[in-house]
């Protein structure tokens, strides 16, 4: 039985509610039906739920000792930064049984370091405020995302969140460098040492880094910081078809010494789409050509060859017709234009009907006939449907998002969702590749995980969960079933 369906003796239950919500004091407590509402449902709202409690802590001695009751009465605990989680892992279950525990207050930035290059903040804070404090000390935390000035640090490890560099900088488990975590038993694990090197057996961080909840609570983490960059340039180039767009790929890395940081495809009919349907987004790229690529290099360095070199690099794809058509960004108004179409296709698919979205990698140079195979079956899954293949190419990493026939119904179409997401996932797997690549399982994907995951790596899965929370208790019913 899980910790979700026991029902604690309704007075132990009360009586270890009462002392938590000493713990936390007024401020910690949220009473109110309508400062609770956003803590119960998730950012899609595909689940909303009830909670015994939704608490604020403000430091991790209120997250231990919270923990700490809630292990003795048998309480469940759900974390919570941003909840900006696209599936489903920050919600509480409908029992109502669970405390959901936000990490809001947890807002400090304790220390930059700029001759260590590391910054060590604590679990609330929202990731814009960690790149805007790196920029204030001359360094680049280099995480960005959609969300960034909603999510927190503690969410995006949490996570093991990606975004739009990682292709230059990896993801956010590449970033950290330590990690102070509250175990299940109320115990705090402080690894927060922030040692480049440290080869003293096993690396725990990286066993809280996207357990998405369900081994501890993150309270404070150490990150990498990095030089600044001092040039950019940003393009938006058309091009024939996936392939090419990979083939551009290999020569942007090859041209610009390695100094790529983004590498965003996006099909020409989702650019359409956000032109369409999300004001002040305009296409500055003509061509007929069905797809697009987004690209930025930057680098620390200020010599102009480097901006020479893109550009000479830029005009040779021309000349060879890699690319058909194209625009360079002028100032940081053009280069904010693009990335702000960049963002809007993800608006505009909302506004275009039901859609059903998929987060998967294949290796890269598998990208174009991942695609080609995947927008074949689910076009004859569902006759009509509309594919909109986009996302992190240069990470192997595809969004496809599935829209429904237009005019057709949307409650009809998400009816056949699963036949259409388990035709995808074939084509994943069978090229060995990811069912998901940044977004993590939740509650979302966890039936998926336990069917294509190998049997292997979900029994050490499960003996891991079992040896740190053996009662269950943190974040139930997300990740593993
Ligand atoms: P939440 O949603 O609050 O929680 C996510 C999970 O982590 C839950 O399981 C929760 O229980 C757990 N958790 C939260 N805090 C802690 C903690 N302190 N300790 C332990 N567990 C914790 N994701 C990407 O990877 N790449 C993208 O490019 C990207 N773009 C996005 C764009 C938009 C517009 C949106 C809405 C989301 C996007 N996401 C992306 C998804 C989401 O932003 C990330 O998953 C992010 O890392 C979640 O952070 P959060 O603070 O909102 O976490
Ligand atoms: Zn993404």
């Amino acid at each position: 039985m899980s910790a979700l369906d026991t029902h604690p003796g309704e007075g132990r239950q009360a009586a270890a509610l009462a002392e938590i919500r000493e713990i936390v004091g007024p401020k910690g407590w949220l009473d109110d039906p309508e400062a609770r509402a956003p803590h119960l449902t998730d950012w899609r709202k595909l689940y909303t739920g009830r909670a015994a409690a939704v608490v604020r802590p403000a430091s991790t001695e209120e997250v231990a000792a919270v923990v700490r009751r809630c292990a003795e009465a048998r309480i469940p605990i759900v974390p919570q930064g941003g909840n900006t989680g696209l599936v489903g892992g920050a919600a509480p279950h409908e029992a109502g049984t669970e405390i959901v525990l936000l990490t809001d207050r947890l807002s400090r930035i304790r220390e930059v370091d700029p001759v260590g290059n590391t910054v060590t903040v604590e679990a609330g804070v929202v990731l814009q405020d960690i790149q805007q404090a790196a920029a204030e000390a001359d360094r680049l935390f280099p995480l960005a995302l959609g969300a960034q000035g909603s999510c927190h640090i503690g969410g995006n490890l949490a996570t093991n969140a990606g975004g739009l560099n990682v292709l230059r900088y990896g993801n956010a488990r590449d970033l950290v460098l330590g990690l102070e975590v509250v175990l299940p038993d109320g115990r705090v694990w402080d690894g927060l040492s922030g040692l480049r090197k440290d080869n003293t057996g096993y690396d725990l961080k990286h066993l809280f880094v996207g357990s998405e909840g369900t081994l501890g609570i993150v309270t404070a983490a150490v990150l990498k910081l990095f030089p600044q960059p001092r040039q950019v340039m940003t393009a938006m180039l058309a091009v024939a078809d996936p392939a090419a767009a990979v083939s551009l790929l290999h020569k942007a890395q090859e041209a610009s010494g390695g100094q790529l940081v983004a590498f965003e495809l996006v099909p020409k009919f989702a650019i359409d789409l956000a032109v369409a349907h999300v004001e002040g987004v305009e296409n500055p790229v003509g061509g007929d050509t069905g797809w697009y690529v987004l690209l930025e290099f930057a680098t620390p360095s200020t010599e102009s060859a480097f901006i020479d070199a893109l550009e000479q690099f830029v005009e040779k794809t021309f000349e060879e017709e890699l690319v058909v058509d194209g625009t360079i960004a002028a100032n940081e108004a053009q280069r904010a234009g693009l990335w702000r179409l960049r963002e809007a296709i993800i608006e505009a698919q909302d506004r275009a009907g039901a859609q059903l979205k998929h987060d998967v990698s294949v290796a890269v140079a598998k990208v174009p006939d991942f695609i080609a195979e995947a927008t074949a079956v689910a076009e004859a899954e569902e006759p009509g449907v509309r594919v909109v293949a986009f996302g992190h190419v240069g990470d192997g990493n595809v969004h496809l998002n599935l829209v429904q026939p237009e005019g057709a119904d949307g409650a009809a179409f998400m009816a056949r969702s699963d036949a259409l997401s388990q035709a995808v996932y074939d084509v994943v797997v069978a090229m060995g590749g990811s069912i998901s690549a940044e977004h993590g399982i939740g509650r979302l994907k966890k039936a998926d995980l336990a069917a294509r995951k190998s049997p292997v790596a979900l029994d050490l899965m499960r003996k891991i969960k079992r040896a740190l929370d053996p009662d269950g208790l943190m974040n139930p019913g997300k990740l593993l079933e």
